[in-house]
């Protein structure tokens, strides 16, 4: 889309090209556009309530906006919504005003139908949610907030660990303060529990709330609590094909993602798994969170292993921290412990799998229980799974699996008694009585904080709060020994004897 620029008794402002009536021959880019500043406020012009619900807080595409371009310029002309250059150009280097991409082997240019100039630069970083090119403006909302809704209200009655209750309280005082805080709490240590006290306090005072995740299915597995915890809220969730924002929540979960279709919109948000992929504590992330955050937001990051770069902001009083090195049982994390199980990656190319593998299998198969066994890559769990596949108690599966959704609910059934994977599923997946093993916990996939993760998955529920946690390796690595001393300091810290 081009503009004309037009006069009106408050100066010169723009005018979409399909507003514009006469054939007007200086119709231009807005990347050429040095009048990006909205028109005063005019208090008697009559709002559109949806457009206001639809666009308050938010950074869309005019193609994302289900409102006709002349509605959305009425709305310019009086004064609620500007029109923003979607890429920045600035001493020669592009920047993307919607995903804060700079590298500029991230943009690319081609010929453009829209605009009709021969070199339109455009983000390829953010392209699968719509591209953003030097001609496509960003439009926002800067009208009057909308009427505050009476959307605080919770309905949860289930009751905290001290622990639990502890975090719950500092996290409330934080509520309303501008701060970043991190909860360095341990896998299953129920930290969703932890924040509604802290949410329900933030939405009485009328402030808005997100709470963000890298992945899509911890979004889609906390909708349905979150709707039930706070019916007043009017709880929406945004991810992948989801990204519509129709009724005025004040209650939003979203993918980290998704972050970037929103701008000055949240007084409070909280990060899941700041750690984890795609989006560790990286500048992406933080790009996304502080575009979305208004200036004076209370930030609060979850972790059961926060990055180097966290723990030393931690050490450092950079940041504040609440420890909860107790499972919301209060039974100790298990200790992984070592196994010396030979040279595996050699004798998996033979297709054999090391005999005290071979012998934990059989005793877990025998043992009733179900077990994770976790293998460094692809090929190499299909090699592992090839040597396995007689025995229908056993299966796999791995990112690129197109029936992972279906093998998982089989094994938290139970139908499947044990699951090779690889690291796709060292977080997430909660099933009550497990024992989980590593093959070649000495490979460099497995990180220590990967470690950690993976041990998490054991003794997580009440009726089973222990469980076997080992690593075959063929020589110790760093990875491992700060992953089992990390489980013990937290079991330390806990006030809790380890077992092993
Ligand atoms: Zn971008
Ligand atoms: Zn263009």
């Amino acid at each position: 889309m081009r503009f004309a620029s037009i006069q009106t008794e408050k100066g010169s402002f723009l005018c979409p090209e399909p507003l514009v009536e006469i054939s007007n021959p200086s119709l231009f880019s807005i990347k050429h556009s040095t009048m990006l500043t909205t028109p005063s406020i005019n208090p008697s012009f009559s709002l559109d309530s949806n457009l206001q619900t639809y666009l308050s807080g938010r950074h869309l595409l005019i193609d994302e906006l289900p409102f006709p371009i002349d509605q959305l310029h009425s709305h310019y002309l009086n004064g609620s919504i500007l029109y923003e250059k979607g890429i920045l150009l600035n001493k020669n280097r592009y920047c993307c005003q919607r995903c804060g991409n700079d590298d500029q082997t991230l943009f690319a240019s081609f010929s453009c139908f829209r605009c009709k100039e021969e070199q339109c630069t455009y983000c390829r970083k953010c392209i699968i949610m719509g591209r953003v090119s030097e001609c496509t403006p960003l439009i926002r909302w800067v009208g009057p907030a909308r009427d505050k809704e009476l959307s605080a209200g919770l309905a949860w009655d289930g009751t905290l660990s001290e622990l639990q209750k502890e975090a719950s309280q500092r996290i409330c005082e934080a509520v309303g303060e501008p701060k970043e805080m991190l909860v360095w709490a341990v896998c299953g240590a129920g930290k969703t529990e932890i924040l509604f006290e802290g949410i329900e306090r933030a939405l009485r005072l009328g402030l808005r709330v997100c709470l963000a995740s890298p992945r899509t299915d911890v979004i889609t597995e906390l909708y349905p609590r979150f709707e039930k915890a706070f019916p007043k809220a009017g709880v929406a969730a945004l991810y992948g094909g989801h990204s519509e924002l129709t009724s005025p929540s004040s209650l939003v979960l979203s993918t980290t993602h998704q972050l970037f279709r929103f701008k000055n919109a949240f007084d409070v948000i909280v990060v899941d798994e700041v750690d984890a992929f795609p989006f560790s504590y990286d500048r992406t992330l933080k790009f996304a969170v502080d575009k979305a955050a208004v200036d004076q937001s209370t930030r609060i990051y979850l972790s059961a292993t926060p990055s180097n770069k966290m723990k030393q902001r931690v050490r450092s009083q950079n940041l504040e921290v609440i420890h909860i090195s107790k499972r919301f049982h209060g039974y100790p994390l298990p200790v992984p412990h070592y196994k010396w199980c030979g040279n595996w990656s050699k004798l998996l190319k033979k297709q054999r799998i090391p005999s005290v593998i071979r012998q934990w299998i059989k005793e877990k198969l025998a043992s009733g229980r179900q077990a994770f066994l976790f293998v460094p890559t692809i090929e190499q769990l299909d090699t592992v799974y090839s040597i396995l596949k007689e025995n229908p108690e056993i299966d796999s599966v791995h990112s690129s699996d197109p029936d992972r959704i279906e093998k998982i609910k089989r094994f938290r059934k139970g139908e499947i008694k044990m699951l090779l994977t690889t690291t796709i599923l060292e977080r997430g997946v909660t099933v009550p009585k497990i024992d989980v093993g590593v093959l070649g916990s000495d490979h460099d996939v497995f990180s220590s904080n990967a470690l950690v993760q993976i041990a998490g998955r054991a003794g997580r529920s009440v009726e089973d709060p222990y469980g076997e946690v080992v690593y075959f390796h063929f020589g110790k690595t760093s990875a491992m020994v700060s992953a089992k001393r990390e489980i013990q300091n937290h079991n330390r810290r806990a006030g809790l004897v380890t077992r092993r």
